[in-house]
C-alpha cells in the first residue's frame, strides 16, 4: 500500500490524481501532516508526500530503522517538476516508485542512489534473488575496485563491469552454499521441480519432500523457477500449496506429453492413474535439461529436479533514424538490458551514451552483415543477453533477418520495432504515404536488376506510391534514373516527388520536385526517394497522397 500525504491545495490535486490512478494501490491520509506521516509510515510500504523535502526528512527521520525494511519514500514538490527518490531507494523501491509516478504525473524522477546515477544495475534489482554483503559489493562495483563474477550457470545478465579476478565477487549459482565474505550470491531461476502426488497428498509432506531433495542435492530452493505436474494434478491441493509457500507457478503438462519423454525411472503406477509411465521426471524434463535428482518418494509423493540451460537472449533492436527522440522507450531498455552489443560503428556510437558501464561492444564496418549476425547469435547461445542494432527498423533492409536466419529455438528472441526511413521522410515531407505505397532497395548487390526491375514496374502499373532506399551510391548511378523512367511511363511529369536526405539528423534536407524535373546527383546513400501516385498533389508546399481517388472523379 502506497500512502499519499499533502498540505496544500495543489498539493491535493496532485495527490488526487495518483489515488484516481492507483485505486487499489493507494490510501489517502488527511489531517496534520505530521500525524499523516507517522501513520502511514506505520501501516504502508511506501509513501508521497506532496511536501518539501526538508519537512519530510524532519518527520521522517525518528522514524527510521532499517533500510531493509523501511518504507520508500517519495517526495513530489509543490509544482509538481520533481519526484525525489528520498529514503529506501533500493529496498523500499523508492526510485522505481519516484520513476512511476514522474510518469504519471509528468515530473521528473530524482534519484541520488549511486548505482542508479552512475548507471549501473543495482544488484538487488537485476530481478534475481541476491544474498550477501550487496552493499559492499555495489560500493566495490561504483568505486572501479575489481569485482570478479562466477557464473556457473549460463544466465543473460544484464551488463556489470567485473574483472576476470577480484577480491569481491559475484557469483551466479543455484548451489546451496553461504555467501563468502564480500561475496553476493545471485540466484538464477534455473531448476524445475517435477511432482506427482496421490489425491489429498498433505502439502507438507510434498513440501517436505521437495526441500529434502533439493537440500540433500545442495540445491538452492531460491533458485527453483517452477514446479512441474501432469494436468490431471493441475487443481491437487497439496502440489497447488506447495508451488503457492515456495512462490513459484506451477505448470502442467498433458499425460500424452509426458509420456513421449524419456526417463530414467518409468513405472506402472502412474501410467494406470494418469496415463503416463513418469510424471515427477517426466514433467521436470518436459522442455529439456540436465536431471539433478532422480525420482524420489514418500509415501504418498514423488519428486525429480532438473537444471535447465540458461536460454540466451536476442534482442533486434531499431534505433529509428537518427534523432535521440525517436528512438523508443522500449528501445532504449533493451540497449540498457543488454551485456553485448553487437553493430555497426557509426550506429553504435548514435547510443553509446545511453549504454551501462560493462556493456561488451563487438562493432564493425560496413558490409561484414552476415558475420555480426552470426556474432549476435552466438553469443546469446552462450546464454549472454545481447543487442543487435540497425538504425531505422532493423527489420528493413537490415540485421533481422540474417540473425534470425541463424537463431535456433534454443534463445530468446525480442524484436524492437523503429521508426523507417520511409516513415520519417514521410512525416518531414507531409502525408505522401496516405494511401498504398511500397518501399523498394534499388542496391542490386543482394538483388539481380531484372528483379528491381520487374518490381519497380508492378508498382507502375498498380499505381502505388514508392520509396526508394539506397536510391543510389558512387558506383551505382544509373538505377535510379532507370525506376524513374518506368514510373514515368503510368505518371504525370508533374507527379510530386520528396527527396530527404538524413532524416531527424542534424544535417536534414527535404526537397519538394517532381518526376520530370529530379536531379538525381541530388540523390545519395544517406537518401530516401519518395514518388507520389497519380491522386499525389503538392499543397502548400507539402506533399499529400489523399486517402482516395474520389476527388480525381470530382474534378473531372
Ligand atoms: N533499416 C533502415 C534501412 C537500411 S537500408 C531503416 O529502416 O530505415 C539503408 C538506406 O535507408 C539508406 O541508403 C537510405 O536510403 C535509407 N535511410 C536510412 N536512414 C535514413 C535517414 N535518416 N534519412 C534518409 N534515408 C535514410
Amino acid at each position: 500500500m502506497i500512502g499519499l500525504i499533502s498540505a496544500t491545495a495543489a498539493g491535493a490535486v496532485a495527490r488526487d490524481r495518483l489515488a484516481a490512478a492507483w485505486p487499489d494501490r493507494t490510501r489517502v491520509y488527511d489531517g496534520p501532516v505530521g500525524g499523516a506521516v507517522r501513520a502511514a509510515f506505520a501501516e504502508c510500504e511506501q509513501l508521497v508526500c506532496f511536501l518539501a523535502t526538508g519537512a519530510v526528512v524532519r518527520l521522517v527521520a525518528p522514524l527510521l530503522s532499517d533500510k531493509k525494511t523501511d518504507p520508500g519514500v517519495v517526495c513530489v514538490d509543490e509544482s509538481g517538476r520533481f519526484a525525489v527518490s528520498l529514503v529506501g531507494g533500493h529496498g523500499g523501491g523508492a526510485n522505481e516508485l519516484a520513476r512511476e509516478v514522474g510518469e504519471l504525473l509528468g515530473a521528473e524522477p530524482v534519484v541520488t542512489t549511486a548505482t542508479d546515477s552512475a548507471g549501473l544495475a543495482g544488484l538487488d534489482t537485476l530481478g534475481l534473488p541476491v544474498e550477501g554483503d550487496v552493499a559492499a559489493v555495489s560500493r566495490a562495483l561504483l568505486d572501479g575496485e575489481p569485482v570478479a563474477l562466477r557464473a556457473e550457470v549460463a544466465w543473460p545478465l544484464p551488463p556489470l563491469p567485473v574483472a576476470a579476478e577480484g577480491s569481491y565477487t559475484i557469483r551466479l549459482t543455484d548451489r546451496a552454499t553461504d555467501p563468502a565474505e564480500h561475496e553476493v550470491l545471485l540466484r538464477p531461476p534455473s531448476l524445475v521441480v517435477g511432482v506427482g502426488a496421490s489425491r489429498n497428498a498433505p502439502v507438507d509432506e510434498v513440501l517436505g519432500l521437495i526441500e529434502g531433495s533439493l537440500w540433500e542435492a545442495g540445491l538452492s530452493p531460491r533458485s527453483v523457477a517452477e514446479l512441474a505436474t501432469v494436468d490431471a494434478k493441475a487443481g491437487e491441493p497439496g502440489i497447488v500449496e506447495a508451488a503457492e509457500r515456495l512462490g513459484v507457478p506451477l505448470v502442467t503438462y498433458s499425460a500424452e506429453e509426458l509420456a513421449q519423454v524419456d526417463v530414467p525411472n518409468p513405472s506402472d503406477a502412474p501410467l494406470a492413474a494418469v496415463g503416463t509411465p513418469s510424471v515427477a521426471e517426466a514433467s521436470a524434463l518436459a522442455r529439456g535439461g540436465e536431471l539433478l535428482v532422480p525420482k524420489r518418494k514418500s509415501a504418498m509423493a514423488t519428486c525429480a529436479v532438473v537444471r535447465r540451460p540458461g536460454r540466451g537472449r536476442l534482442a533486434v533492436v531499431g534505433l529509428g533514424p537518427g534523432a535521440r527522440d525517436l528512438l523508443t522507450p522500449r528501445a532504449k531498455a533493451e540497449l540498457r538490458r543488454a551485456s553485448v552489443l553487437v553493430g555497426l560503428d557509426q550506429y553504435v556510437d548514435q547510443i553509446r551514451d545511453l549504454l551501462r558501464p560493462g556493456t561488451r561492444i563487438l562493432e564493425s564496418g560496413l558490409g561484414a552483415e552476415e558475420e555480426r549476425a552470426r556474432t549476435a547469435v552466438e553469443e546469446a547461445r552462450k546464454g549472454h543477453a545481447v543487442a543487435l542494432i540497425g538504425s531505422g527498423d532493423a527489420g528493413v533492409y537490415a540485421m533481422a533477418s540474417p540473425a534470425l536466419a541463424e537463431a535456433g529455438a534454443d534463445i530468446d528472441v525480442v524484436g524492437v520495432p523503429g521508426v523507417t526511413a520511409a516513415l520519417a521522410a514521410g512525416a518531414i515531407l507531409g502525408a505522401p504515404l496516405g494511401h498504398d505505397h511500397v518501399s523498394i532497395s534499388l542496391s542490386d548487390l543482394h538483388t539481380p536488376w531484372e528483379v528491381i526491375e520487374r518490381r519497380v514496374r508492378a508498382a507502375a502499373e498498380a499505381d502505388i506510391v514508392v520509396t526508394f532506399y539506397n536510391p543510389r551510391s558512387r558506383g551505382r548511378d544509373w538505377q535510379l534514373p532507370k525506376a524513374l523512367a518506368i514510373l514515368a511511363e503510368h505518371r504525370e511529369p508533374t507527379t510530386p516527388v520528396g527527396v530527404v536526405r538524413n532524416a531527424s539528423r542534424p544535417d536534414e534536407t527535404s526537397r519538394l520536385t517532381t518526376l520530370a524535373a529530379l536531379d538525381p546527383a541530388t540523390v545519395d546513400m544517406m537518401t530516401v526517394v519518395t514518388v507520389g501516385n497519380t491522386a499525389t498533389r503538392e499543397i502548400a508546399g507539402r506533399m499529400v497522397t489523399p486517402r482516395g481517388y474520389r476527388w480525381q472523379e470530382e474534378a473531372r
